[in-house]
């Protein structure tokens, strides 16, 4: 049994085929998987679509660093009101990405105003960290001690690992792991403790091999899960357990 801790379920290439991408889901093994909110429209798509599938589909109310020039007052207010009301599994994704040209102090503003928004609500918290890891570090170990953080499609490299580690992070490995050109996340993986790992697919982005330039969805996180086993050297069963008991504990389900 596999856990995808992360999936954009309300994105229209996803959404109007709930069903299928739902039984295909089974088909594989993919019992449980966490929808990810990105701003107010996305969030509140995201409860919605948990609140029909319970205890199958939770979902996460979030603030993307990459929409910070769309968000004023009353974006963050909404958000806020459906961290309160929506019983999100967490407070993501949330984060800074410098790969996109985004107002980068906005960003860090809003990073720390969505740490706040966790703090009161006592949960965890959902990072996006594009080409941002030492500012992503520095935040969180000034703002975000005594919560639960999850490193979404980790990509900082083995250098990052123990760095992240000692602030309690786990860390979440997507379809770039499969990828020819994944070996610096291979190398990550090797120094991961499995403890702190997690899988996900960030459908519809990111597919994996072998089914790379297709639409990704929640399905293909087994390709991912097989790839870390091997890089791990255990079993996929032994790798799918373990991964789906530290996402349920993370997420607390
Ligand atoms: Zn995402």
């Amino acid at each position: 049994m596999l856990f995808d801790t992360h999936c954009h379920l309300d994105d229209e290439r996803l959404n109007g085929d709930e069903a299928a991408v739902l039984k295909k889901a089974e088909e594989f093994g993919v019992i449980t998987m966490v929808t990810i909110g990105t701003d107010e429209k996305t969030s509140a798509a995201a409860a919605e679509i948990a609140a029909r599938h319970p205890g199958k589909i939770y979902h996460t109310v979030g603030a993307h660093p990459s929409d910070v020039d769309r968000f004023g007052e009353t974006e963050l207010a909404e958000i806020e009101k459906l961290a309160g009301e929506t019983k999100p599994k967490a407070i993501g994704e949330i984060g800074l990405d410098y790969y996109h040209d985004s107002n980068r102090q906005k960003q860090v503003v809003v990073f720390e105003r969505m740490i706040t928004l966790a703090k009161e609500l006592s949960l965890p918290l959902v990072i996006h960290d594009r080409d941002a890891h030492e500012d992503i570090y520095r935040v969180l170990a000034a703002k975000a001690t005594g919560l639960k953080i999850l490193m979404h499609c980790y990509s900082a490299g083995a250098e990052f690992v123990d760095r992240f580690k000692e602030l309690g992070c786990v860390f979440s490995i997507a379809g770039p792991v499969t990828f020819k050109n994944g070996q610096s996340l291979r190398d990550a993986v090797s120094k991961i403790p499995l403890d702190r790992l997690v899988v996900e697919t960030d459908s519809p982005y990111l597919t994996p091999e072998p089914k790379r330039g297709k639409r990704n969805e929640p399905a293909y996180v087994k390709y991912t899960a097989e790839k870390v086993a091997e890089v791990k050297g255990i079993s996929f069963e032994e790798l799918a357990d373990k991964t789906t008991q530290n996402a349920k504990k993370f997420f607390n389900i």
